[in-house]
């Protein structure tokens, strides 16, 4: 356990957190570094509140050593300070800049005109990334799963002719070398955060990752997730808050939105994080509002489907009712300008960090 200090903590606050410390049986040791001084607490911690020395005065946070993930948390990396985030690099797009990245396209693949028809409108919104899924991971096996590499290829059609990058989903390791070749990044989709040979399978490729949050997945099993990643050797890892299952669902939502783990989630991470609405709301009524307040809560992007202007729920294959269609999404994107992104490297945003 180590025992972050305030920088202008005084002598006596020191004593009195290190006999605090000796009360519970352990001994406290400085260490000076040059980037903050901490203590280290040596001895059994087992059974101890060392969370309670945390309301103790010139303590700034108490956080376990052996953490369960390292290269991604904050305290793991001294290259980024307490509010820096990586910028994750996707063929020209930058995830963690100061503009929040926008991702749109449909659900699936369903049709080469579908993909490059959606792909130009997108684009002439300002859109910044292609999504459309090839391998698509259902809940029923009797629904559509997805074109396969068929799907790929027109999805690889349509970006070269928008000139936008695609991100779509790999559901296993076996088809991770064949999405590799077409995608400009590989999304990990919410069913397969816990799935660890996926995860190491996609940290061996040199291709940025989307990596969903398991849909009752904590923060630490979401980091443990990106941690297999990164111990590959591929830290462009960029996080995607896409709601939590709770009893809330049907005609409340899909998903329960989950952007309260934004903040928490950069204190601890210098990985992008960015929000889905659209598998949270269910209902493309529902979009806009989780969208704003995605972004009003940090998140560092969206990714949100859309559908053709002019579709019709029949022809539609997957998430019909969730998708926007390209008017609506025009609308909502001259309101994500104008939101303020609590970007955690504004002055007021970043006081909060430094609080304590
Ligand atoms: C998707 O993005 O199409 C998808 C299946 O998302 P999730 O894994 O979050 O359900
Ligand atoms: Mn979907």
């Amino acid at each position: 356990m180590v025992v972050f200090l305030d920088k202008r903590i005084t002598d006596q606050q020191l004593e009195a957190i290190k006999e605090a410390a000796k009360s519970m049986g352990l001994e406290a040791r400085l260490v000076s570094g040059s980037h903050e001084n901490i203590l280290a607490l040596i001895g059994d911690e087992r059974g101890k509140e060392l969370r309670s020395l945390e309301a103790l005065p010139g303590v700034r946070k108490v956080m376990p050593v052996e953490k369960q993930y390292k290269i991604v948390s904050r305290d793991g990396n001294q290259r980024y300070n307490h509010y820096d985030t990586k910028i994750v690099n996707v063929s020209g797009v930058k995830f963690g800049a100061k503009k929040p990245v926008m991702i749109a396209g449909p659900c699936a693949v369903e049709s080469l005109e579908q993909v490059t028809e959606l792909a130009c409108a997108l684009r002439e919104l300002g859109v910044d990334i292609l999504r459309g899924g090839a391998y698509k991971p259902r809940t029923s096996p009797y629904d559509f799963q997805g074109l396969g590499e068929a799907g790929l290829k027109m999805l690889k059609r349509a970006s070269e002719k928008s000139g936008l990058p695609i991100v779509t989903e790999v559901l296993d390791t076996a088809a991770v070398e064949q999405v590799a070749a077409y995608a400009d990044m590989l999304q990990i989709g919410t069913r397969n955060m816990w799935n660890y040979a996926l995860l190491s399978a996609v940290g061996k490729t040199r291709k940025p990752i989307l990596l969903k949050r398991g849909l009752i997945a904590t923060m630490t099993e979401w980091l443990c997730a990106a941690e297999y990643i990164a111990i590959e050797g591929n830290s462009e890892i960029v996080l995607c808050a896409r709601g939590v299952r709770t009893g809330v669902t049907g005609e409340y939502g899909r998903n329960h939105a989950d952007w309260d783990v934004i903040f928490p989630l950069q204190k601890e991470t210098y990985l992008p994080v960015i929000a889905d609405p659209s598998h949270c709301g269910g209902l493309a009524e529902r979009v806009p509002s989780l969208a704003l307040s995605a972004l009003a809560c940090g998140a560092q992007g969206l990714i949100i489907e859309t559908i053709r202007e002019n579709a019709k729920p029949e022809e539609v294959k997957c998430d019909y009712k969730q998708g926007l269609r390209p008017s609506q999404l025009r609308t909502l994107l001259k309101k994500c300008a104008d939101i303020r992104f609590a970007d955690m490297r504004s002055r007021d945003v970043r006081a909060s960090y430094e609080e304590k």
